[in-house]
């Protein structure tokens, strides 16, 4: 299978969470001539679905594609879809970090609530498709902490008081939003897995 992404730190999360007899994972990185699809869709599901579909078309590979946003109330929901560039195009997870920070300045702690969510997509050869969801609320943090993880890990806290750069990645991996998401289209894939190799 391919994972439809060239994220060092997705691949890790991905890994622990999808492991099925005789399934092998490949990033797009190490696939010759694969770009990242610009993600031009208005949702999760429509970007989801954009990476895995040609992640599986140009390996001929089942494929799986992940979408994360991270919704804040104070925000109005936003940065959502937009996530990965909320600071602008070209963001580092610091920048986009700080930017989550300025914008939340004002905002008190009891109003800093969030969520991140992704929607998984697995494409399968012969066209069959199937997505799910995952869900994780906690709140923005008022400054960051935790050398974990990856991106707003730092200033996600959970109801718990750490953020989820202070988990350790067994820990994150058992109760991440993309976790959940892996989890919930896991039968249906295994099924899926199971007919492709006896047909
Ligand atoms: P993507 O479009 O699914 O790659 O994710 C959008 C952005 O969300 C990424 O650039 C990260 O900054 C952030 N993100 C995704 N997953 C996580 C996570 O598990 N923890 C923290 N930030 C994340």
């Amino acid at each position: 299978m391919v994972l439809a992404t060239f994220n060092p730190d997705k691949r890790r999360e991905l890994e622990g969470l999808i492991a099925l007899p005789g399934l092998e994972l490949v990033t797009l990185a190490e696939v010759p001539g694969a770009t990242a699809p610009e993600e031009t869709g208005a949702t999760l599901e429509e970007n989801a679905r954009l990476k895995a579909e040609a992640a599986c078309a140009l390996t001929g590979l089942p494929a799986l594609a992940d979408d994360t946003g991270l919704e804040v109330d104070a925000l109005h929901g936003a940065p959502g879809v937009h996530t990965s560039r909320f600071a602008g195009p070209d963001a580092s997870y610091a920048d986009n970090v700080r930017a989550l920070l300025d914008a939340l300045a004002h905002v008190p702690p009891a109003a800093r609530g969030a969520r991140f969510r992704t929607v998984c997509v697995v494409c399968m050869p012969d066209g069959d498709s199937f997505a799910s969801e995952g869900v994780l609320s906690g709140s923005i943090a008022l400054a960051p902490r935790g050398t974990h993880g990856f991106g707003y890990d730092p200033v996600f806290e959970l109801p718990g008081g750490r953020t989820l750069a202070e988990l350790a990645d067994d820990e994150k991996a058992a109760l991440s939003h993309r976790a959940r998401a892996v989890r919930a289209l896991a039968p249906q894939f295994a099924r899926a897995w199971e007919h492709r190799q006896t047909s």
